[in-house]
């Protein structure tokens, strides 16, 4: 992966490429893998022993079990459950604090950063659009995965 700060992106907006549904492992939090495991079986999953993690299995292609490819878009068959790792692709929220990832969100801070490969992406100053409405709403899926 090559990451890039939030603070070089004017803007972002999926084009449904599909690259992230072919080129990454998907990891499973414990909660996903165990509501997954009911609907689907355990069949859908790899894993690693140590430390134990869960992945959803991938085509000989490649591509996960899950996409589907229609008139040259890709599309999840599994949108609305949709592992918290896609639903919030190619963005991603670190923990630890770093000031040149840091973005402020009613009074906290959050440190994002993105997948640079995504094609959705345009490289530039951040748009109002990107800070006010983009941002918070990856902000928001990430802490209300359920509600998204
Ligand atoms: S790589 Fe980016 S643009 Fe392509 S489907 Fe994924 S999120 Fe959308
Ligand atoms: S679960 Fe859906 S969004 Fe996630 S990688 Fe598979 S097809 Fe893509």
């Amino acid at each position: 992966m090559k990451f890039i700060s939030w603070k070089k992106v004017e803007s972002w907006k999926c084009i449904s490429c599909g690259m992230c549904c072919h080129s990454y492992d998907i990891i499973l939090e414990k909660n996903e893998y165990k509501k997954m495991c009911k609907m689907f079986g355990n069949e859908i999953f790899n894993y690693n022993k140590y430390p134990i993690k869960y992945f959803l299995k991938r085509r000989t292609n490649g591509s996960c079990i899950f996409q589907n490819i229609s008139e040259g878009k890709s599309k999840c068959n599994i949108h609305q459950i949709k592992p918290i790792i896609c639903k919030i692709f190619p963005f991603f929220i670190l923990s630890s604090y770093n000031k040149k990832l840091s973005f402020l969100y009613r009074k906290k801070r959050y440190n994002i950063y993105l997948e640079r490969k995504c094609k959705g992406i345009k490289l530039g100053n951040p748009s109002n659009e990107f800070i006010y409405e983009t941002l918070p709403e990856i902000i928001n899926i990430s802490l209300n995965p359920i509600l998204k």
